[in-house]
């Protein structure tokens, strides 16, 4: 008897050593120059080091699909969507099946928003691209596109000339001018890619932000004071004069949390700010919002969406959103009026906890 309650003794010390061991806490890492922006990782660890090492992994992963899907550089030994521009009315050009997917989806994602969301506006957005680049280092004289180039660039932005075989891996622009640009959909892809990597290897708790594109993994390790597991979100006042930072803050589990806004990049033009989301129907900014975010499991839709229904008047974006099983929006008109679709007050902080 008395071994055996010896034995239980060195049991229960031996677990508990163990636990004091083991005691995981939240940390907290952030990466710049992966897709142009900050990424942010929030996880659980044993120590310090092995978050580090694990946060660094995610890294190296997210890196990956920043160089695939860079339109602006190349990369030794990487053949990328940049490859395949430069390669227009030449040849198919052989690429890496995440290339090859993040295409198909942007594809199906065109076909279901009609077109609002084009990854083959590419001519267009490179000439907004260059007289905002123009005009951000030179405010003075920061001009507007003509619009007759603008014209003349959107005959060339057919999704349909992006020719997929998807048996030979290759990639082929048939017009020679049409050039891919995936900044609409690539952040959210790959988040989705990369969470769900790592949701495969077991990990239950993970935040994942890349330039403020969302995707949770589960809740949180630890439950706050009332139990609550769900993470809390900020998402960003597109109204920067307002003193509130945050325009709303929403609890999410194991779902996305996708924002576009006339804040993340734009210039001025004698006084009026022009963003860089383009209507694929008039070829300048969009005019209907501040911001639109979009609540969904899957952030390479949530990316694709929120991009699309920035595109379209309230009414048709509201019918759109709420006609889809698992998504939500909201839209911050420029009055900072807020309109959401029929699920999303559910996700509220202080609303239906
Ligand atoms: P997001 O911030 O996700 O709304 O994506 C905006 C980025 O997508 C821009 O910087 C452009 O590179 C690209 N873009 C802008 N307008 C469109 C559009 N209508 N369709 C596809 N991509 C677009
Ligand atoms: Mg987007």
């Amino acid at each position: 008897m008395k071994k055996i309650i010896i034995f239980s003794l060195v049991l229960i010390l031996l677990l508990s050593s163990g636990c004091a061991r083991t005691e995981t806490k939240r940390f907290q890492a952030e990466f710049l120059s992966l897709f142009d922006t900050v990424t942010t990782i929030v996880g659980y660890s044993d120590s310090e080091v092995h978050f580090k090492e694990f946060a660094e992994e995610i890294r190296g992963k997210i890196e990956e699909y920043h160089r695939l899907y860079d339109i602006y550089n190349d990369y030794e030994g990487i053949v990328n969507v940049k490859t395949i521009n430069d390669n227009a009315g030449i040849a198919p050009v052989a690429v890496d099946r995440r290339i090859i997917d993040m295409l198909k989806f942007a594809r199906d994602e065109y076909e279901a928003t009609d077109g609002t969301v084009n990854v083959a506006l590419g001519a267009v957005l490179r000439i907004w691209h260059d007289y905002r680049d123009a005009g951000l280092s030179d405010p003075e004289n920061a001009e507007l596109p003509p619009m007759e180039a603008l014209r003349e660039a959107s005959r060339h932005t057919d999704i349909h000339d992006v020719i997929i075989d998807e048996e030979a891996s290759t990639v082929f622009l048939k017009d020679p001018q049409l050039r891919l640009d995936v900044g609409a959909v690539a952040k959210g892809y790959a988040a989705e890619q990369v969470a769900s990597y790592f949701e495969g290897q077991g990990i239950t708790s993970l935040l994942l932000s890349i330039g403020g594109n969302v995707r949770a993994v589960g809740g949180k390790l630890t439950p706050d004071s009332t139990g609550d597991r769900r993470w809390n979100i900020g998402i960003q006042n597109p109204d920067k004069s307002s003193p509130d930072a945050e325009i709303m803050n929403v609890l999410i589990n194991g779902i996305s949390v996708v924002s576009s806004g006339i804040y993340e990049r734009y210039y001025v033009v004698d006084g009026k700010p022009y963003h860089h989301i383009i209507d694929p129907a008039t070829l300048i900014p969009a005019d209907y919002f501040a911001q639109v975010t979009i609540l969904c499991r899957d952030s390479g839709l949530g990316d694709a969406l929120s991009t699309a229904v920035f595109n379209m008047p309230l009414e048709q974006g509201r019918d759109y959103i709420n006609s889809l099983e698992g998504v939500e929006a909201a839209w911050v008109t420029k009055d900072g009026a807020i309109e959401y679709s029929d699920g999303f007050e559910a996700y509220l902080k202080g609303q239906h906890t």
